[in-house]
């Protein structure tokens, strides 16, 4: 891989598409800091060619059958399970995670896939026979036409897989916009669409940054947007799009809470505190940021905690990277750029300087694989309050922050006054606390006893307040419901034997 870039273009029509901007971004390796590659950043008349792709191919694939549209998802999935390791390793050398977390990534990707094989079923209409004399009534789901896809850095195979297989299936025709930081895995899967036999413009690449992003939340042709990143932006799509009169879901930032009941068992705690804080380098929107310790078990739990923090070994997440050490793969890896790296460093001296406690400070970190990647270690702050910086931002990076509380009651009050409300979670072995704090909890994702909790495929991803723009979550019957619009066909056919005398009769209709 020495030296050699790769181009990063468009997919249109079942091709590789340079554009006609010349504006380029360069795409970075965060483990070695090297640039590897170029991605093509779209001009509003390449936003256009795509968004025409797609909309060419609309009403022959939301005519196919449903038989067919599943033999190609199908297809799809098989491929995508065979050559999940290709994809893994395209996603840690543009993004840093590591190589077991990659794979983690694609599997729950996958998962949507395998969901939205079973699409047949899910589209079946309701009927009722004799809804009043000789009238039946039957109800049915048509696709919406081209349905835009924004996705963000952190998961760039899987959140663009929470959408497009089910869209697809569903019989839409989709273009994705992906992250300009990693942009390879959304090309590597237009391409397994073609190989699995989906006809040309059903699924689309358009790289780029807010050209992009702007063509597809006004053109005309473009129907629904699903939308996944931070709340400013989530915030800015929203209220551009439905402007623009389309369907919109989208998916913000987060703050989650794990909070720990004093009869919780500490181990098993301390263990998901540093899984869900310190995995994928804190860059996941279920990611735990805020460990809320019920008193008074935060000195033994933080202690705990800190001991198995500075175990981790922190390095290039690559399996190269690893056969050539000690066999030993990193725990994790880089920040995605060094921008981002510099930010979320610069939140750990400013929650020093509001008086939190460092406990374990990551901003001396020793990483395997070199100098020039983008690492931060994992840092573990106590005594942070409420009205410190690093409570109150999304912080998106390797850092756990303890707030102690004196009672369940702070801590839920706690949760319920974050703006955020994507996911939480609350280690007990109490199951009437567990059951009073799934009920009275304003967050949409919850685990009990479970650090991370994002849902199984068939169940619906997103979370409240301003964690989710609009009101539709991901996949699951909520998916299909979101791309997807409602018929109801109201039929008489009259008995040829028993026909009645007919006349006009301009009064609304009584149902007998
Ligand atoms: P981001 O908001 O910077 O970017 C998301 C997408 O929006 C990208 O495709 C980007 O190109 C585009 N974009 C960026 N700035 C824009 C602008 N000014 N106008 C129009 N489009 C713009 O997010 P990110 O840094 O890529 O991802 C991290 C964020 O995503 C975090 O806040 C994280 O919590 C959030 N996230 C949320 C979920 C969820 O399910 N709620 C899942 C994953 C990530």
């Amino acid at each position: 891989m020495g030296g050699m870039t790769t181009t990063i273009t468009h997919w249109v029509d079942g091709s590789r598409f340079d554009g006609t901007s010349d504006r380029w971004a360069d795409v970075t390796n965060p483990a070695t800091g090297q640039v590897s590659g170029r991605v093509a950043l779209a001009s509003e008349a390449d936003a256009q060619a795509v968004i025409a792709s797609a909309s060419r191919a609309a009403q022959e694939w939301g005519q196919t059958s449903l038989a067919r549209r599943t033999q190609v998802v199908f297809a799809f999935r098989e491929l995508l399970n065979s050559r999940r390791d290709e994809l893994a390793r395209l996603i840690t050398a543009e993004h840093g995670k590591v190589h077991s977390d990659a794979l983690g990534e694609v599997a729950r990707g996958q998962e949507v896939v395998e969901f939205a094989c079973g699409i047949s079923h899910l589209l079946k209409g309701g009927h009722s026979d004799g809804a009043s004399t000789d009238i039946d009534v039957h109800s049915k789901r048509a696709p919406l036409g081209v349905v835009g896809i924004i996705s963000p850095f952190n998961f760039p195979a899987m959140v663009p897989m929470w959408f497009f297989p089910v869209a697809i299936a569903a019989g839409n025709t989709v273009v994705l916009k992906p992250s300009e930081k990693d942009p390879s895995a959304s090309l590597w899967l237009a391409e397994l669409w073609k190989e699995a036999g989906l006809p040309d413009g059903v699924f689309n690449v358009l790289q780029g940054d807010k050209v992009a992003v702007d063509a597809l939340l006004t053109s005309p042709e473009v129907q629904a947007i699903s939308f996944v990143g931070s709340t400013p932006i989530a915030e800015y799509v929203y209220e551009t799009a439905s402007r623009n009169g389309k369907r919109v879901q989208a998916l913000g930032g987060a703050k989650n809470h794990m909070v720990v009941l004093p009869d919780a068992d500490l181990d098993l705690a301390a263990d998901a505190a540093v899984n869900a804080g310190f995995g994928s380098a804190g860059e996941r929107c279920m990611a735990i940021s805020v460990l809320v310790a019920v008193e008074p078990v935060a000195d033994d739990l933080v202690a705990r905690i800190a001991e198995r923090t500075r175990t981790l070994l922190i390095g290039d997440g690559g399996t190269e990277a690893t056969q050539a050490g000690d066999g030993k793969e990193a725990d994790m890896g880089p920040l995605v750029t060094k921008a981002h790296r510099d930010k979320v460093s610069s939140f750990i001296d400013s929650g020093e300087q509001a008086g939190a406690k460092v406990v374990v400070d990551g901003r001396d970190v020793a990483a395997r694989g070199g100098d020039q990647g983008f690492y931060l270690g994992p840092t573990l702050f106590d005594h942070v309050t409420p009205d410190m910086e690093v409570y109150r931002e999304e912080i998106f990076g390797p850092v756990l922050s303890v707030v102690r509380v004196a009672s369940y009651a702070d801590a839920l009050e706690l949760v319920n006054a974050n703006d955020y409300g994507n996911g939480t979670a609350i280690f007990t072995n109490d199951g009437g606390a567990a059951r009073r704090f799934e009920n009275d909890v304003q967050v949409g994702m919850i685990g009990i006893n479970v650090p991370v909790p994002v849902p199984v495929a068939y169940y619906s991803f997103g979370g409240w307040k301003r964690s989710l723009f609009g009101d539709t979550h991901a996949h699951g019957t909520e998916g299909v419901h979101f791309f997807t619009r409602g018929k109801v066909v109201t039929t008489r056919w009259i008995d040829p034997a028993n026909r009645p005398a007919g006349g006009l009769e301009l009064g609304f209709p009584q149902n007998v």
